[in-house]
């Protein structure tokens, strides 16, 4: 029987969940679901100084937006100090750590003399022991680090689901910190925070995480976290596959940042994006099926094995993200989005939008709309004054349509306030005044919309209250 299936998505709370980690949520959500597995969420706080509840709040916040549900936890990294210890006590004592009292004036020192002598910076594993090799007594007053005791010899291989094959030789890697003195306030004999590579192999072993998906800037850490493993796994336990994604661009060509459009997938929501089109983009930005753009969270199931996954660095595209959205919408449950429009209104001050009027005209107008915020846009002419742009009401309302927009406020009074009703007071005043459609209706939306162009003007003054479409027909 194989191992099933376990992912995780393990965030740091430093800061909002970009784009990026979002992406990786969404593989590792995917290929879990794909192979009815387990999918874990893990925090990484052990950077205390930078970690904040407002992230940790964040994070979930926007995986809960996404809908990228998981099995397990959240799990918190500085709620397993003791186990980290616990497995560097048993390092040190199986002579696969040890404790290094160099002080940072050393260290320097260290680094300097290797610069004067042309060397790369690393280690030199002074306080490493060896056979037969003589070390210090500890000096009094320094709080060691504990290093792992890095192969000297030999090369880590492995198979990069996104890479391929990838090899590094042992004599590249020093011997890495795994664990540091937590600060002044620390409990005296406290062995300290572990730091990022020790606590996550701790975790992914303790986890049985079985698949890796992250951000390939962690391929320089990889070579280090299979040593670990291989020091600390009992049993035979089988080491994760590795999937190293490579970056997600900005669209112009840099990478992605705070000033490049790397804001977090919250933002995305509040610029009225729909969770399924923030996947479906996520989803094809570094992985592809064939040439399909389009697709519901349940085809990202069904279709990511792992394989496909882009070797190269996506572009973010925000035009292609709005068409994909657009796409969505169409599709979008017409209450639902009745609901989010509701939403975006209240926040513009817009309090007296009833569900049951922005339903219908959601219906109507989504067809036409990228965005959540565009579809607000439109629905607002319900219960705020329009304004349209003066060179529309030149172009529009001519000297030759008034006559008929003031016969047409006179049968809306007392037309039966529905799209057939309308539509029979329209053609009967057109009738009358020996206007076409085309001279009438621009007007008539100029006017009461705001705008020159919309769906069916019968369907659309049929969604407004008939004094709303009077008061804006009244001043001719
Ligand atoms: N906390 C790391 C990060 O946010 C996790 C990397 C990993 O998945 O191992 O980059």
């Amino acid at each position: 029987m194989s191992t099933p299936v376990r992912t995780r998505i393990a965030p740091s709370p430093t800061g909002f969940l970009h784009l990026g980690t979002a992406r990786t949520a969404l593989y590792s959500w995917a290929y879990a679901r794909h192979h009815g597995g387990q999918f874990v969420l893990r925090i990484e706080d052990t950077d205390v100084a930078r970690s904040t509840q407002e992230s940790v709040q964040q994070i979930l916040d926007s995986m809960h937006w996404l809908g990228l549900q998981y099995d397990e936890g959240p799990f918190f990294q500085m709620q397993r100090l003791a186990r980290y210890h616990e497995v560097a006590e048993g390092m040190i004592a199986a002579g696969t750590a040890y404790r290094c009292y160099c002080t940072p004036e050393e260290l320097d020192a260290m680094r300097e003399a290797q610069r004067a002598r042309g060397e790369k910076t690393h280690y030199d594993r002074r306080w490493r022991p060896m056979p037969g090799k003589k070390l210090p007594p500890p000096p009094s007053g320094v709080q060691p680090v504990v290093r792992f005791c890095n192969p000297v010899d030999g090369i880590v291989s492995w198979d990069d689901l996104v890479k391929g094959p990838i090899s590094i030789s042992n004599h590249e890697i020093d011997d890495l910190i795994i664990l540091r003195p937590s600060g002044g306030d620390a409990p005296a004999g406290s062995l300290g925070v572990p730091t990022y590579n020790f606590a996550v192999v701790v975790d992914d072993l303790d986890m049985a995480i079985t698949h890796v998906f992250r951000g390939d800037e962690h391929i320089n850490n990889t070579p280090w976290q299979i040593n670990i493993f291989q020091a600390i796994a009992q049993d035979g336990a089988p080491l994760p596959r590795f999937g190293h994604c490579p970056i997600i661009l900005g669209d112009d060509g840099q990478k992605l940042s705070k000033r490049r459009g790397a804001v977090s997938v919250t933002a995305y929501e509040e610029a009225g994006f729909l969770p399924e089109a923030m996947l479906n983009y996520l989803a094809r930005l570094g992985w592809s099926h064939g040439d399909d753009e389009l697709f519901t969270p349940e085809q990202v199931v069904q279709w990511f094995d792992g394989s496909h996954l882009a070797k190269s660095p996506a572009q973010w595209d925000p035009a292609k993200l709005a068409w994909v959205n657009a796409h969505h919408m169409k599709l979008a449950d017409d209450a639902r989005l009745a609901a989010l429009v509701q939403r975006h209104l209240q926040q513009r001050g817009i309090t007296d939008a009833p569900l049951a009027q922005l339903t219908p005209a959601a219906a109507l107008f989504k067809d036409r709309c990228s965005t959540v915020v565009e579809l607000a846009d439109w629905l607002a002419m319900f219960y705020v004054p329009v304004q349209a742009a003066p060179a529309e009401l030149q172009a529009h309302v001519t000297p030759a349509v008034v006559p008929a927009l003031q016969a047409l406020r006179e049968a809306l009074a007392s037309a039966v306030w529905d799209k057939a009703g309308i539509g029979a007071a329209i053609k009967q005043v057109l009738a009358a005044q020996g206007l076409k459609m085309p001279q009438l209706a621009p007007a008539l939306r100029v006017l009461v919309c705001g705008r020159s162009q919309t769906p069916s003007i019968d369907a659309v003054l049929a969604l407004f209250q008939r004094d709303v479409v009077l008061t804006r027909l009244q001043h001719l």
